[in-house]
């Protein structure tokens, strides 16, 4: 799938090639007869975290063919979506302003200390202030836009997203039957069932807690799509306790798994995706022969710090 990038953005482009899949061997697999793959979109980029990468690339694209020359957008303190956005900004020579969830921190965060470094223009705001900036939701929506100022909501949860994502499936060049991935806003998810051949089932893991609203809005996005989608789902009971929360059992998965694999894990979405899939793995949720592949989204950055 070629679409035309702006000659700015190609540079850009260039800088990533696509990610590996990386087979999970594990005795109940094989006992199972399943195999699991782990799609390493957290080796995109050095600094851009996978899935941001992909939902940007064809957003920054729009923005750039409009002539913005400033991208506004939204997110928390450790938010991966700005950190992308704050790099690929600068990459682009086109400026950022982030509105911060919360107060100014006496302590910056190792991700609002690249923000700044970047050039990004920072905004802190009340959470009740964020939560209106929610309703904003085209990128000319948000009222006192400056001219040449491009509005991007939270997560980058637009159609433009889902091109970036498709991409995704256009890489994997394997038959597969299931693909899982944690979802934040859930245009991840939505760009993947737009893309997924119509026989794969797509499951998401919710990352917050109280996340229903999700399949309305994954069904929002997917209107965009305009096309017949395949068999989908999220399941809500593998948050953890809340966002950024962790428990002892997901926090002692993790450790397991990353020394058995040698795959990185952070808490807040991908470790809690692949405790998901061994939990269902030991149900037997899975059928025998099936290929499940895991997209893991990245977000290392976000850990830093944090733990
Ligand atoms: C943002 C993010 C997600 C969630 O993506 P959505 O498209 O908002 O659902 C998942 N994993 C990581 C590492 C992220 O940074």
């Amino acid at each position: 799938m070629t679409r035309s990038l702006h000659p700015r953005l190609q540079r850009l482009d260039s800088q990533f090639a696509s990610s590996p899949l990386q087979q999970i061997v594990e005795a109940e697999l094989t006992r199972q007869r399943l195999e699991l793959w782990v799609k390493r979109d957290d080796l995109l980029h050095p600094i851009i975290s996978g899935n941001k990468w992909r939902k940007l690339k064809y957003i920054l694209n729009h923005a750039l063919l409009l002539g913005a020359d400033t991208i506004v957008s939204m997110g928390g303190a450790y938010s991966n979506h700005l950190h992308a956005l704050a790099f690929a900004g600068k990459a682009l020579g086109v400026k950022t302003v982030g509105f911060i969830r919360g107060e100014k921190p006496a302590r910056f965060s190792p991700t609002l200390l690249d923000l700044q470094e970047w050039g990004m223009a920072l905004r802190f705001v009340s959470r009740s202030e964020y939560r209106q900036l929610r309703a904003y939701k085209t990128h000319d929506s948000l009222p006192h836009l400056a001219p040449g100022q491009y509005w991007l909501p939270e997560g980058g949860a637009t159609e433009f997203a889902l091109q970036g994502v498709a991409e995704i499936i256009d890489e994997i060049d394997q038959a597969f039957d299931v693909l899982v991935v944690a979802c934040g806003t859930g245009t991840t998810l939505a760009g993947l069932i737009a893309a997924a051949p119509l026989e794969t089932q797509l499951l998401g893991i919710a990352a917050l807690k109280g996340a229903e609203y999700l399949t309305l809005e994954v069904q929002q996005l997917l209107k965009q799509a305009h096309s017949e989608v395949c068999h989908w789902q999220i399941l809500h009971h593998y948050h953890g306790g809340g966002f950024a929360k962790s428990t002892p059992a997901l926090d002692h998965f993790m450790q397991q798994f990353q020394t058995k694999h040698d795959v990185p894990l952070e808490p807040v979405y991908n470790g809690k995706a692949l405790f998901a899939i061994d939990d269902l793995l030991k149900k037997g949720v899975f059928k025998a022969g099936q290929r499940i592949i895991f997209l893991h989204t990245g977000g290392l950055q976000g850990a830093r710090g944090n733990t």
